[in-house]
């Protein structure tokens, strides 16, 4: 897929709304369609890449952006003790949206364990 019919990028270009809460030249931040957590918004490089497979040198500064960003933003949003940042990636980590994407969650609650055995 490219960016054409991304829907990240139809977001980034304004075609589809969402609820923003952060947006520069590189990167945007706007809240999950589906929520988990009472906070749960992503964060997304405005380049299209589809998934951390994809990454190269060449996105190493904007995604130190993504990932600089988290902190401020999640404690604007009210997580106020702590979140966690996941990117799901390709097929095994179940990936839904081919455009690399930061999902930032929490909220009052503590969290699930991250992983069950
Ligand atoms: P993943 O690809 O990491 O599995 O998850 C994609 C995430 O994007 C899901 O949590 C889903 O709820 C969210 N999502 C999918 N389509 C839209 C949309 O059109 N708008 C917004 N705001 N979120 C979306
Ligand atoms: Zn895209």
């Amino acid at each position: 897929m490219t960016g054409d019919d991304c829907i990240f990028c139809r977001i980034v270009r304004g075609e589809i709304p969402a609820r923003k809460l952060y947006e520069d030249d590189e990167i945007l931040a706007f809240h999950d369609i589906h929520p988990v957590a009472p906070v749960h918004f992503l964060i997304i490089p405005k380049v299209h890449v589809a998934s951390l497979y994809e990454a190269g040198p060449e996105h190493q500064a904007v995604l130190g952006k993504v990932l600089g960003m988290a902190g401020r933003l999640a404690r604007e949003a009210g997580a106020a003790d702590g979140f966690r940042c996941i990117v799901n990636t390709g097929r095994v980590g179940r990936q839904e949206v081919y455009h690399l994407h930061l999902h930032v969650i929490g909220g009052p609650e503590t969290l699930p364990a991250m992983l069950r055995r």
